[in-house]
């Protein structure tokens, strides 16, 4: 389907992915109001019977560097998103991977893996995929006499707070030096040896992160989950590189801002600013003087910091599209969102 090998030295990898309607939007008998005619583009379908004559424009297209139809595998996107950033990390740079889209639209699937019944299946999500290839890099012949150390950690940012995804959700303080570097204090950061060792980390947080939430109150919609490999070099332990994955929180979260519940409203506030920041952030990668750029805005952007600046780090994002009419206007804001990152 995607003939293409992946574009390796992009800084900035801007793609799509629409997922199949799903039994539940079957049975509604939703429609299917999303295309991918090429491999790069993807179009926003007129609706037949219009319910709001002034919201929905003419079909609309959107181009980007992979659109992904609902018919590619987790691993073909890995091998086009996240997969090319593995190099980056040995190299010595810093990679990131966003998933950014609305409730339900497919982020922790591609993510954190299927769903089994109750089970997530976390090796068919690129969060394993990713950890995988770092196990291969690190045995290569170029790698292994840099006797690297592999580490993970996983934390989740809710309403502006850190939270430890391996340590029972323990609340974590950011800080930052006169340097301008950032840490989070105390943040659990597990050595591993092998690909089933990440596994159980993975399996645990993704536990963690659910845990105690019904499908009505679901927290990880309104939280970012931080999943990070590092790579460090020996007897210093100097960072050599680090690859963050990110399933961010729901964007139509953000627009929430006239609940009546006065949590509810601050939590979508910051979702809001969150998003805003890491469209701004991203979209500086590589560019000189980005100083003034709004880390600080953020817990989100603030902890990622070190990711937006250097000319070797290289990020991805991935925006997700539900393909029924009735997700129309949300998709929308997606597709303009992940057009204005890549837009230089
Ligand atoms: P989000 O994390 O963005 O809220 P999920 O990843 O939880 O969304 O996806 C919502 C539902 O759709 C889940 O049941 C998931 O298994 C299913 N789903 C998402 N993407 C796909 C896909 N590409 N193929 C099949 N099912 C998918
Ligand atoms: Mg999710």
């Amino acid at each position: 389907l995607l003939g293409n090998e992946p574009v390796e030295d992009h800084q900035i990898t801007v793609c799509v992915r629409k997922r199949p309607l799903n039994k539940k939007e079957i049975n509604k008998k939703e429609v299917d109001v999303i295309s991918v005619p090429t491999k790069d583009q993807m179009i926003v379908h007129e609706p037949k019977n219009k319910v709001d004559l002034t919201k929905y424009l003419e079909n609309q297209k959107f181009r980007f560097d992979y659109a992904f139809d609902d018919s590619c595998t987790n691993e073909v996107v890995y091998k086009y998103t996240a997969k090319p950033l593995v190099q980056t990390i040995f190299d010595g740079g810093m990679a990131t991977c966003f998933a950014y889209g609305q409730t339900g639209s497919g982020k922790t699937h591609t993510m954190g893996g299927d769903f089994q019944g109750k089970q997530q299946d976390c090796k068919k999500g690129i969060y394993a995929m990713a950890a995988r290839d770092v196990f291969t890099y690190l045995k290569s012949p170029k790698y292994k006499p840099l006797n690297l150390i592999v580490s993970a950690s996983f934390f989740e940012i809710y309403s502006g707070k850190v939270f430890d995804l391996l340590a029972d959700k323990a609340k974590l303080r950011v800080l930052e030096d006169g340097k301008q570097q950032v840490q989070i204090v105390g943040l659990t950061e597990k050595v591993v040896d092998n690909v089933d060792e990440v596994l159980k980390l993975i399996q645990h947080g993704n536990a963690a992160r659910t845990s105690g939430q019904t499908s009505a109150n679901s927290n990880s919609s309104r939280s970012h989950a931080v999943f990070q490999i590092i790579v460090r070099s020996p007897g210093m332990h100097r960072v050599h590189g680090k690859f963050s994955l990110i399933d961010l929180a729901g964007n139509e979260r953000g627009a929430d801002t006239s609940s009546a519940n006065r949590q509810t409203r601050m939590e979508s506030a910051e979702i809001n600013k969150s998003l805003l920041a890491l469209k701004e952030c991203i979209r500086a990668l590589g560019m000189k003087g980005n100083n003034h750029l709004p880390f600080r805005v953020s817990k989100l952007t603030q902890v990622l910091r070190d990711s937006f600046i250097g000319d070797k780090s290289r990020t991805c994002m991935i925006a997700m599209i539900s393909p029924a009419m009735s997700s129309c206007e949300h998709s929308l804001n997606t597709l303009r969102y992940a057009d204005r990152v890549k837009e230089l």
